[in-house]
This record gives C-alpha cells, sequence and structure tokens, in this order.
C-alpha cells in the first residue's frame, strides 16, 4: 500500500484475515445484524431477529457465527444473553460498507 498515511504493506497473515472477515460479512442477515449493534447498543436475539427481518433461530445462528469469528460479544443479563458488536474497526467497516452502497446506488461521485 503505497499511500502516504499508511506505512507499511500488510502480512500475508493481515492480508488472509481482512478477506475472512469480508467473508464473514458477506450476507445480507449478518450485515444488518452488525449494521444494527454498530452504535454501540446491546441488543437480544429477539430484537436483532425483528431488525434482521429474520427468526429468531436464523438469527441466533448467524450470532453464533459472528461470536465465533470475534465480531460481537455476548453478555448474560438475566435470562437474556445481549449481544454487542467488537471494536471500532468493524463498526467503520459495516458504516463505510454502507456508504459505499448508498454512493453506488444514488450515483454520488467519488469523494475523498
Ligand atoms: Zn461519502
Amino acid at each position: 500500500m503505497r499511500s502516504e498515511n499508511r506505512a507499511e504493506e500488510p502480512t500475508a497473515d493481515q492480508v488472509r484475515v481482512a478477506v475472512d472477515t469480508f467473508r464473514l460479512l458477506a450476507d445480507q442477515t449478518r450485515v444488518r445484524l452488525l449494521w444494527a449493534l454498530a452504535d454501540g447498543d446491546e441488543l437480544d436475539v429477539g430484537t436483532l431477529a425483528e431488525i434482521a427481518g429474520t427468526t429468531q433461530p436464523a438469527t441466533s445462528q448467524h450470532l453464533a457465527k459472528l461470536r465465533l469469528a470475534g465480531a460481537v460479544d455476548v453478555r448474560k443479563d438475566g435470562r437474556r444473553a445481549l449481544y454487542s458488536i467488537r471494536g471500532v474497526h468493524l463498526r467503520r467497516v459495516i458504516a463505510e460498507g454502507l456508504f459505499h452502497a448508498d454512493h453506488t446506488l444514488t450515483g454520488a461521485p467519488p469523494h475523498n
């Protein structure tokens, strides 16, 4: 990477994990789930299923995968499990991906 604010080329491991992350995100339900969590809220499965427009079992399966991959954390609050997104970088990836999608759809010119 030859940009002035990026000193070092990514390592092979960094590129591999980045690709794994993009692969993890390459799913409409997961993008919706992470978008729902991107502002830092902790949400339960029922709320997330509603936002994602899918069933609770399907939502639970996606959340399990996201958790295994380290993309979300879960915390018990009594009998409820509350999910949160893990870290600012993933939040930005989701937000920037959706900005990119918006600009692509609206034909907004590229900008810096
Ligand atoms: Zn923009």
